[in-house]
């Protein structure tokens, strides 16, 4: 691969987020189609080793260079022969000289009729299309005996059966994840092509936030380290942007420094539309903010700015709501960012251990976990200000934006904290 200049895509456009006039409630999955609509990569594209590619995005597909594997070879330990020598019944066939073993060819070619030891991973030498496994055999110092009819090809593997030589390995937008290495490896890759690590700037306001010695009306900022956290956890680069009380200048300040260093900027706190909510204002007023009113609980309005072209996601401050926010629509929004496939975490059908009875309107997120008996469990409580929740579950409920009347033993969804690559 030959060496690039990194390439800069084009940032998004200014009204990139804007919704239709007199849209009130937006469900779930159709906010996401905006966003998926909305958003492409902003990353730049580099070359990098292999070997630091763990958890980079492919902004190119990768070919086999190689096929895998690259020539036929013995899937056992045994002995090698050509089928045509074969039969049913018993077979004897005369042993040659030398072996085959992985690394260690056997460069002649078998005359037919005969055998020829032969170890897992090697080649098969000219004249052997077919092995059988050592424990079916009975062996003397030159002959080799089995119960025939052997299937042709048996316990051989064809040269490229994985995967051919110019084949797609991987397609442009997966992100590298430890398996992949292998595959890139054995089909002799040695440099990909990727997207730079999405650069993701956290900033907490609040006037009542601090990190260090809270006063009495103070509480610690509980959702800096956790966004901090997932960012990182998604594979990018996180950058502190700090904590801002609620001041206009001081958050104009916090997002200017921000956006000179990063891709996209995550907020909590002050994004709704109340006195004190001052993010959304200085974003409405100054940053093309549009808020999305998502029928989902918890929520608020989910707001979506651009500050000087750097995307900004306002997530709400409640850890809790920022937390399944951060889950639900950044996660998703930073993947499309950052040049990956839509994020789209696994649901997996279980029984709830709940009862709970919801009306049509609004998709709900619980904080859940699998009890002793594979049921779906839900935290005591629904308060949104109840972070042991979030530790207390190991995923989410989701339960549908119609009418939902639960049972325990109804099929509900549960998402777990891996599906969104929380490890
Ligand atoms: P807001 O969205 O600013 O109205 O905040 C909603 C609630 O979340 C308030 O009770 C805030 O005190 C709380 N909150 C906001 N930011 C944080 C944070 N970084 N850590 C913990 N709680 C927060
Ligand atoms: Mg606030």
């Amino acid at each position: 691969m030959t060496q690039q200049p990194t390439l800069v895509p084009p940032r998004l456009r200014n009204d990139c987020f804007a919704m239709p006039q007199g849209v009130a409630w937006t469900p779930v999955d159709e906010a996401l189609a905006r966003l998926r609509a909305a958003l492409h990569p902003v990353a730049g594209v580099e070359d990098i080793p292999l070997a630091s590619a763990l958890g980079r995005v492919l902004a190119a597909d990768v070919l086999a260079l190689r096929a895998n594997p690259p020539h036929a070879n013995s899937a056992v330990d045994g002995y090698g022969f050509a089928h045509a020598a074969t039969g049913a019944g018993i077979c004897q066939l005369p042993l040659a000289a030398g072996r085959a073993a992985a690394g260690q060819p056997f460069y002649d070619t078998l005359p037919n009729g005969q055998a020829i030891r032969i170890l897992t991973g090697a080649i098969l030498p000219q004249g052997v299309d077919t092995v059988v496994l050592e424990e079916d055999c009975a062996i003397s110092a030159d002959v080799v005996a089995f119960d025939g009819p052997i299937k042709p090809r048996a316990n051989t593997r064809r040269a490229g059966e994985d995967l051919a030589q110019g084949a797609i390995a991987l397609p442009r937008g997966h992100k590298l994840r430890a398996p992949d290495l292998a595959l890139l490896a054995a089909t002799g890759t040695t440099q990909v092509q990727a997207y730079r690590r999405l650069r993701v700037g956290v900033l907490s306001t609040g006037d009542e936030i601090t990190s260090h010695n809270a006063a009495p009306h103070q509480i610690y900022d509980a959702n800096r380290p956790m966004l901090l956290a997932l960012v990182t956890g998604w594979g990018f680069d996180a950058i502190d942007l700090g904590h801002t009380p609620d001041s206009p200048d001081l958050i104009r300040h916090h997002l200017d420094e921000g956006a000179k260093s990063t891709d996209v900027i995550l907020t909590s706190g002050g994004a709704s539309a109340g006195d004190e909510d001052h993010v959304s204002r200085l974003l409405s007023a100054e940053g093309a903010l549009s808020s999305w009113r998502i029928a989902m609980k918890p929520g608020r309005p989910l707001a979506l700015a651009l500050w000087q072209g750097v995307p900004v996601v306002g997530l709400p401050g409640n850890p809790v709501a920022a937390l399944i926010c951060a889950l639900i629509f950044a996660r998703p929004a930073l993947f499309a960012l950052a040049g990956a496939d839509w994020a789209e975490p696994a649901r997996f059908t279980l029984p709830a251990a709940f009862a709970k009875s919801k009306k049509a309107g609004r998709r709900e997120y619980l904080r859940a976990r699998i009890n002793a008996d594979g049921h779906a469990e839900v935290f005591a409580s629904e308060g949104s200000g109840r972070i042991s929740g979030l530790s207390w579950a190991s995923g989410l409920v989701e339960l549908p934006d119609e009418a939902a009347d639960i049972t325990p033993g109804t099929a509900v969804q549960f998402l777990p904290y891996s599906s969104f690559g929380i490890g």
